[in-house]
């Protein structure tokens, strides 16, 4: 991406809008959309656009489409998987309820299950990650038994890019427990990874639309028809009674065609894609002193993601001199007033605090080019001795 000379390197906080989906939305909004629920014209072609969207996301996902709910975002499909598994349990008078979650879950799911004790008084705990921020499987097992409700292991890692073994996961969960259901959050895996294979053995998966070049605003939670979900929204009982809600037609539309696209570029996308971060990723080790690559060579992570930290730096004080260059990176861990927390994914995984102050995160994606990363590289390396240097 090189219009107003920005190089952006933060596809995991959000991808740029497709053009292909912009013109697939902006073809279904040309005639008027009625509300899927009505019976006249307008409302019947948002009706076909919509089921036909379930049909191609489903399919994206190797699900039947009815177990497709639309939400509004990756958020709101975490906050439905984890409330309403374990409000069902609740509900369904479960003597214990209890739910684990891994120690490195993105905030939509560790934060749905800290209002899930304080709401349910359910049992929470969270799972030990090691150095690279994998899953401890033997950690795993001794904390499944008959109590356990919900396992939340998100695909891969919105800070590090990092893969979780899911199926490991998955038959790790099914050899000690008949009930417990899996969630997992592939929210940023779904540019990448074959959706359909990969989670194919899980009870709960929560997409979002804007990280795979779709609109904001729009997700998915896929369940299959045997998952006990309480809705957590009431109302007219729209997506068989599980999320009530007018369904934004034109935003499904905008879905199913960045899942298209991704599906079908995918593996040369990934190649492409990961030898512009090892590009980068070498670049940055070659020419700057004190760079430390988070997560250790041979461990799965996503393409696009390339997390480092920089000895000596305050990555506030790197991410805003990028900036002003036309640089954008992130800190992988800010919250809603865009300052930058201390990462617990980081804590988590035992990085020592002084490499954390410069843990900075770049995420390439379907628009970068080899431009991206000359020019970041041509950069990245004086910003940081000028800064170092002012210390
Ligand atoms: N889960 C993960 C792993 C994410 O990276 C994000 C967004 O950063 C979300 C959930 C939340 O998705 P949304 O922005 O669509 O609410």
């Amino acid at each position: 991406m090189s219009a107003c000379a920005t190089t952006y390197l933060d596809h995991a906080a959000t991808t740029p809008l497709r053009s292909e989906v912009a013109d697939a939305m902006a073809e279904a909004r040309s005639i008027p959309l009625g509300n899927p629920t009505g019976s006249h014209r307008p409302a019947q072609r948002a009706r076909r656009l919509l089921e036909e969207s379930r049909d191609e996301v489903a399919a994206a996902l190797g699900r039947a489409p009815g177990d497709i709910i639309f939400t509004s975002g990756g958020t709101e499909s975490a906050n439905l998987a984890v409330l309403g598994t374990l409000g069902a349990a609740v509900a369904g008078g479960a003597a214990a309820v209890s739910v684990v979650s891994s120690s490195v879950e993105h905030p939509a799911v560790r934060e749905s299950c800290r209002a899930a004790v304080q709401l349910h008084g359910v049992n929470w705990c969270e799972l030990a990650v090691d150095h690279d921020g994998v899953v401890d499987l033997d950690a795993l097992a001794d904390l499944i038994d008959d109590s356990t409700t919900l396992i939340a292991v998100m695909l891969a890692n919105n800070e590090t890019g990092v893969v979780q073994p899911l199926e490991a996961v998955i038959e790790t969960v099914r050899a000690r427990s008949a009930t417990a259901r899996i969630f997992t959050d592939a929210v940023q895996a779904a540019t990448f990874m074959d959706l359909a294979s990969w989670t194919a053995e899980a009870d709960l998966v929560a997409l979002s639309a804007h990280k795979v070049g779709g609109p904001v605003g729009m997700g998915v939670l896929a369940v299959g028809p045997t998952t006990p979900l309480a809705p957590q929204h009431h109302g007219g009982g729209q997506e068989r009674e599980r999320r009530s809600g007018t369904q934004d037609v034109a935003g499904a539309v905008g879905l199913a065609a960045a899942l298209r696209l991704s599906v079908s570029e995918r593996r040369q996308a990934a190649r492409r894609v990961a030898a512009l971060r090892d590009r980068l990723a070498a670049g940055l080790l070659a020419s700057v002193a004190g760079t430390h690559r988070t997560v250790a060579a041979g461990v799965a992570i996503l393409p696009g993601h390339l997390h480092v930290c920089f000895e000596g730096i305050e990555r506030e004080e790197l991410l805003l001199a990028l900036s002003e260059r036309g640089i954008c990176a992130s800190g992988g861990s800010s919250c809603a007033s865009g300052a930058l927390e201390p990462s617990y994914v980081l804590a988590a995984m035992g990085v020592p605090d002084a490499l954390v102050r410069g843990a900075i995160r770049f995420t390439l994606g379907h628009d970068t080019t080899e431009a991206d990363v000359e020019r970041a590289l041509a950069t990245i390396p004086g910003v940081i001795a000028a800064l170092r240097h002012a210390h």
